[in-house]
């Protein structure tokens, strides 16, 4: 069966530095599909699609709300050809009841142990409109490891450096934090992989860089103990979004290589300052994801906080404005007080206002969001701090003997667009 997985494009953010990360949901997908699949995949971020090549079905693999209407279109020129089209991943799940009248099915939920069932239904020309397996999660051991052979890997570098690989190593949240649809998407349940498993394919990742994608590592002290010291060995520098910022947690992150976290910050108190400094004392960077437009948010306190950040050394900070994805609690909340002014999903870029803010316009928002980026980042630009952060990693690679030069060749050969 010949099985084309297709990632749709999205614009990128206007501010962000443009690079591309190789996709998760697409490999992990790939692990689960039966061992008859003739699996083709094309990043459309990266790569064209050929809609003239012969298919048996098409996958559409949605990770961002941006991505829903591009992937729509393409679903609509295939099945316009006669090829069946199914959908998945995360925007699929935020977006299934839109979604279904563009595919001949959609798949809710994780995707392990699900798909020769599907495959089968297919097979038989009996394919159901809605596959939800959304309360009915697989168990966690069914994990993995992730299919990164369908990728193009020559395409993921920025500028002829080695971008991040991503792994996970756990599920769900046990948080159900305002502007987040995590805890509809994955459950409350916090459901880690067996740290073996976890620890094997990051070993088996030809990348000395990783990406931990877990929603939250900062779930389960012990876990994160376990995890870390399982990870020592492997000699991987990697970031995640945040861990605890206990001493023994942190002692042992940094041991296996913890390369710089992810944190919201969202105030400015002593509490964040000093975790931010714990994270720093212990050698891992801090790139900041900043929120602007939640309720409590006035002119004033956005520009004591850009300052809090300046004054608190963020490595890295990426601001966006408030989004009400569906299925998130402010989606709910906005919506059932009228204050969503768009449902046109390509704004849900998250640096467009899509919502009535309490304490200002949409537009001043829109100009204090501007404010940020240029405020942050006036004395030293994004690419030099990112730069920053590149070096110190090279620097721990040589020091541990796992930098590969090929790399150095690479930069020099590499021109233009690939990742630009
Ligand atoms: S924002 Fe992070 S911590 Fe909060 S619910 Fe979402 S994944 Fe969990």
């Amino acid at each position: 069966m010949r099985f084309k997985l297709i990632y749709p494009k999205w614009a990128k953010l206007n501010r962000q530095t443009e690079f591309h990360l190789p996709p998760h949901g697409p490999v992990v997908f790939a692990a689960t599909l039966p061992a008859y699949v003739e699996l083709d995949f094309v990043d459309e971020n990266l790569d064209e699609i050929d809609f003239e090549e012969p298919v048996d079905v098409v996958g559409i693999s949605m990770m961002l709300t941006v991505q829903v209407k591009r992937g729509w279109q393409i679903a609509d020129r295939y099945r316009r050809q006669g090829v069946k089209v199914i959908f998945g991943g995360i925007a699929t799940m935020l977006h299934a009841e839109e979604t279904m009248a563009h595919a001949d099915a959609v798949f809710l939920g994780e995707a392990e142990g699900r798909m020769e069932g599907l495959l089968e239904d297919l097979r038989l020309g009996r394919l159901k409109p809605c596959y939800d397996y959304l309360d009915r999660r697989p168990d966690i051991g069914l994990v993995g490891p992730a299919r990164r052979d369908i990728l193009k890997r020559e395409l993921y570098n920025h500028k002829g450096v080695q971008m991040v690989d991503l792994v996970h190593a756990s599920r769900g949240c046990r948080f159900n934090c305002y502007p987040c649809a995590v805890s509809y998407l994955g459950g409350r349940e916090f459901r880690p992989r067996p740290i073996d498993q976890a620890v094997a394919e990051m070993a088996g990742i030809d990348n000395n860089r990783l990406f931990i994608v877990d929603n939250s590592l900062a779930q389960n002290t012990q876990w994160e103990l376990d995890l870390f010291r399982e990870m020592i060995p492997l000699k991987k520098n990697w970031c995640s979004h945040p861990i605890e910022d206990k001493p023994q947690v942190l002692d042992l992150a940094a041991q296996a290589g913890a390369w710089y976290v992810y944190q919201a910050v969202f105030d400015t108190s002593d509490y964040i300052k000093e975790r931010i400094k714990r994270y720093h004392d212990h050698g891992i960077g801090v790139e900041g994801t900043i929120l602007l437009g939640l309720e409590s948010h006035d002119e004033e306190f956005i520009k004591r906080l850009i300052d809090f950040l300046l004054e608190i050394e963020l490595d890295l900070a990426e601001f966006t404005v408030l989004t009400p994805f569906p299925h998130t609690r402010a989606y709910e909340e906005l919506s059932r007080q009228g204050r969503i002014l768009s449902t046109d999903w390509d704004d849900y870029s998250a640096d467009r206002v899509v919502y009535q803010p309490k304490q200002m316009s949409p537009e001043r928002l829109g100009e204090l969001l501007d404010y940020a980026w240029n405020t942050f980042y006036q004395d030293e630009p994004q690419h030099i701090k990112m730069a920053r952060l590149f070096k110190q990693v090279v620097q721990r690679e040589m020091a541990a003997d796992t930098f590969r030069p090929r790399e150095r060749r690479l930069r020099q050969r590499s021109f233009g667009r690939v990742a630009e």
